[in-house]
């Protein structure tokens, strides 16, 4: 049998993608807001039924840039049980992030816990839609109006979610995604930044364009453009979307098929009026033949690779000095869960021997 990680990147057929890029050897513009650029920005408004789309160079730079384009100051309100980005990039905005709770069934930030955390300093809450699993956003947006805060949701794993029929990029201030190769959209390498307010588009193309206006520098910005050879990608993966996620329906209805009723192993709960998008499939393993980790080594000695993502908790975090006690609901979780395999081209057989042996 072949190694088999806890992902594999989509790809379109080869032909398709040289077809997309053929157009690049006439024009000779190979980045900076080129064609390729545009049509996916537009591509990804229409997706999205959203109306402010900027792609950046990577999920991570959107959210450093979104932080920056808002204004923001002193505290921020988070949740822990996320990847390591989402903290770094409010720390490196010179933010501090305040570490919230998540809910014991969808592990997304507890909004009854949200509250006790505001102080003065707060300037906003910046919640994630955790495995594609929608955050209660109108508890969470009751509570940013009553305090006058933003709100940024990192969406990195919600890409053609949709509750009650409206996107996952269409919450709070604004939402960003990160198209990595390993997400269930991608650009190779790519994010953007969807937000209601039109007024940020500017100081975000500025931000990740070294902070220029015709020439002039006019904020500190970077570099976080995304070149017309990953748009190009995302246009032909964009083409493919509703197969990618139909067929990782077809993995995690096996999934759940094998593993729904075995003792001490909880699945996920799906949301009532939420369109999932199957970006992950964790377990708990909480009194189960084998603990977390046993089966992921006993997974590891068959070559198949799955990850304790999220573990360790980003606010146990020696480097910031954090130790993670204030979540503890979070922490339980995160030394319990275990991501199995999953991309659209995972064979139902491999999902049948990964389930026989995560269950001892
Ligand atoms: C992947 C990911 C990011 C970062 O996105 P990149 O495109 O890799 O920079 C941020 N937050 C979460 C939750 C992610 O999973």
């Amino acid at each position: 049998m072949m190694r088999i990680n806890v992902t594999r990147s989509a790809l379109p057929p080869m032909e398709e993608y040289i077809n997309e890029i053929a157009p690049l050897w006439d024009s000779r513009w190979l980045t900076n807001m080129g064609e390729k650029h545009k049509t996916l920005e537009k591509m990804l408004q229409e997706y999205f039924n959203a109306p402010n789309v900027t792609l950046f160079a990577n999920g991570h730079l959107a959210l450093e840039a979104v932080l920056t384009s808002l204004g923001l100051t002193g505290e921020v309100i988070t949740t822990p049980f996320t990847f390591a980005s989402t903290t770094n990039a409010i720390v490196r905005c010179g933010l501090k992030p305040v570490f919230c709770d998540v809910d014991p069934e969808y592990y997304t930030m507890d909004p009854k816990k949200i509250e006790a955390l505001i102080t003065p300093e707060t300037s906003a809450i910046v919640p994630v839609h955790v495995y594609g699993t929608i955050c209660d956003v109108e508890a969470i947006e009751a509570i940013a109006q009553k305090h006058g805060l933003k709100v940024v949701y990192d969406a990195a794993h919600a890409f053609g979610v949709r509750k009650n029929g409206v996107s996952a990029a269409c919450f709070g201030d604004a939402s960003i995604f990160s198209f990595h190769a390993t997400k269930v959209f991608h650009t190779i390498e790519g994010g953007c930044v969807v937000y209601s307010n039109e007024k940020l588009r500017q100081t975000l193309n500025q931000i990740k364009d070294f902070g220029l206006a015709h020439a002039e520098i006019v904020i500190p910005g970077g570099n976080a453009k995304m070149s017309e050879f990953h748009a190009a990608m995302g246009i032909c993966n964009l083409r493919r979307i509703g197969d990618y996620i139909q067929q990782r329906r077809q993995v995690t209805e096996r999934y759940r098929a094998n593993l729904a009723g075995v003792r001490g192993m909880h699945l996920m709960k799906e949301q009532d009026g939420v369109e999932p998008n199957y970006a992950y499939f964790p377990v708990i393993f909480d009194g189960a033949k084998l603990t977390r980790d046993e089966a992921a080594d006993r997974l590891a000695s068959h070559d198949i690779f799955a990850r304790k993502y999220f573990y360790p908790l980003t606010n146990h975090c020696p480097a910031y000095g954090f130790r993670g006690d204030e979540t503890p609901i979070a922490k339980n979780v995160s030394e319990r869960i275990l991501c199995l395999p999953l991309y659209p081209e995972l064979a139902m057989e491999d999902v049948d021997k990964i389930c026989e042996i995560v269950c001892g």
